[in-house]
C-alpha cells in the first residue's frame, strides 16, 4: 500500500469508528488508512473518501471473437471489442493475465479512453459487443457501469469476465448495466479458493445464483482445470450437481486447460484427456451445454440440440463450422429451444484477433 493521488470518486465504502475507510465492493473488504490502496491496487483512499485511480484508463484494445471470452450461447460468430485495466482483487497463483492483473505501475494503462469514445469504436469497428476482460472490470465498477451506459446508447451489447467475487450491493449495480456474462468458477472448494486465490468460494456462488434467479443477464461459466489443483472427478461431480441444482441444466459450462504461469510454473499443461473426462462428467449430471476450451476439440466445442441431438452449432477453435438454428434459438431439426442470446445467422468473425487504437477505429473486413 502506498500514498496515492487523482482518480475519480468511487462508490461503495463508509467509515470506520477507527477512522479506517473499509471498501465495500468486494468480500474483502479492504480497511485503509490515509493514502492506502486495497488488495486490487486501483480503489484507493484520497483523504476521506476511496477513489478510482484507473477510471478512463485502459490497458489496450483489442477485437477479439465473442468465443473467446468464452461465451458460445451468445451472437455467436461476432465479433468484440475487448480491454481491461489494471489490478485485480483475486491473487490467483496461475492467473493467466498476470501481466495486467497484477500491474502496480501504470506502464500498462496508457490509452486513455472515455466511455463515449469505447462505445464509438465499437460501433465503427463493426462489433457488436464491448466487453470488459483481461482483468476483473468488478474492481474498476464505476468505469465498467459508464462505459456500459455509453455502449447500450449507441445499441452495443456489453459482457462482463469476471470471477463473480463481488459483494451484494454493487452486484446489483454492476449487472444491472450489463447483457452477459462469464463467471469463473476457479474451482469448488473452500479450500481451493483460500490456497490458490486467497479467497472465498461462496460469495461466486452467490453471485451465479444472483445472475440465475435475479437478472436478465446471459451468462456462461468457465472453470480452469488445473492438474492435481481442482480436476478429480469428485470435484467435477460436485460441482456439475450443484449447477444442475441451483442454476439448471440450460447454463452452458466450459472446461479449459491451464498452461504454466504466474507462481505456477511447476504444473504441466491439462491434458485434453482430462478436459473430455470433465465434460463427460458434467453431462452426465444433466447439464445441456459443456464445452472443452484452449485445445483443438471439434467434438467438445459443438452445441448440440437437448432434445434431438442434432448440431446446432459447429466450431473449429473460434470458427462455425455448422449453423441449423432459427433467430429464435430453436433446433432446425426438431424446434426444441436453445438457451442463449442469437440472431438469425452466425457472425463471420472467425478467429482474428486485431488490436484496435482507439483513435483510429479500424473498419471491419469481412
Ligand atoms: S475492490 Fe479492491 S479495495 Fe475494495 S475490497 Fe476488493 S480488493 Fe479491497
Amino acid at each position: 500500500m502506498d500514498q496515492v493521488s487523482g482518480g475519480k470518486a468511487a462508490r461503495y465504502w463508509h467509515v470506520l469508528t477507527d477512522g479506517r475507510i473499509q471498501c465495500d465492493v468486494c468480500p474483502r473488504y479492504c480497511k485503509l488508512h490515509e493514502g492506502q490502496r486495497g488488495l486490487c491496487f486501483v480503489r484507493a483512499r484520497q483523504g476521506e473518501r476511496m477513489v478510482l485511480t484507473t477510471y478512463g484508463r485502459s490497458s489496450g484494445f483489442c477485437v477479439d471473437p465473442i468465443e473467446k471470452k468464452p461465451l458460445n450461447h451468445f451472437l455467436p460468430g461476432t465479433p468484440v471489442l475487448s480491454f481491461g485495466t489494471a489490478g485485480c482483487n483475486l491473487t490467483c497463483k496461475f492467473c493467466q493475465n498476470w501481466d495486467i492483473s497484477k500491474a502496480e505501475t501504470f506502464d500498462r494503462v496508457q490509452d486513455l479512453a472515455s466511455p463515449a469514445a469505447i462505445a464509438e469504436a465499437a460501433v465503427q469497428s463493426g462489433c457488436r459487443s464491448v466487453a470488459f476482460t483481461y482483468n476483473d472490470p468488478v474492481i474498476f465498477l464505476e468505469y465498467a457501469v459508464d462505459v456500459a451506459q455509453a455502449c447500450r446508447a449507441r445499441g452495443i451489447k456489453t459482457v462482463a469476465v469476471s470471477a463473480g467475487y463481488i459483494s451484494p450491493e454493487p452486484r446489483a449495480e454492476f449487472f444491472r448495466h450489463m447483457d452477459a456474462a462469464n463467471i469463473d468458477l476457479k474451482g469448488f472448494t473452500e479450500g481451493f479458493y483460500k490456497n490458490l486465490c486467497s479467497a472465498k468460494l461462496a460469495p461466486v456462488l452467490e453471485t451465479l445464483e444472483y445472475l440465475k434467479h435475479e437478472t436478465d443477464v446471459w451468462f456462461e461459466i468457465t472453470t480452469l482445470l488445473i492438474p492435481g489443483e481442482n480436476d478429480s472427478a469428485a470435484e467435477i461431480e460436485a460441482a456439475s450437481a450443484w449447477i444442475m441444482e441451483h442454476l439448471g441444466p440450460d447454463v452452458p459450462l466450459h472446461f479449459t486447460a491451464f498452461h504454466p504461469d504466474w507462481k505456477l510454473r511447476d504444473i504441466a499443461p491439462t491434458p485434453p484427456q482430462t478436459l473430455r473426462r470433465a465434460r463427460e462428467i458434467a453431462m452426465k449430471a444433466g447439464l445441456r451445454y459443456v464445452y472443452t476450451g484452449n485445445v483443438h476439440d471439434p467434438a467438445g466445442q459443438a452445441t448440440h440440440c437437448h432434445a434431438c441431438d442434432a448440431v446446432l452449432i459447429g466450431r473449429d477453435w473460434y470458427d462455425i463450422t455448422a449453423w441449423n438454428l432459427s433467430a429464435d434459438g430453436r433446433c432446425g431439426n426438431c424446434g426444441a429451444r436453445c438457451h442463449g442470446v442469437f440472431a438469425s445467422e452466425a457472425g463471420q468473425w472467425g478467429g482474428r484477433r486485431r488490436p484496435l487504437t482507439l483513435a483510429e477505429p479500424q473498419p471491419v473486413v469481412s
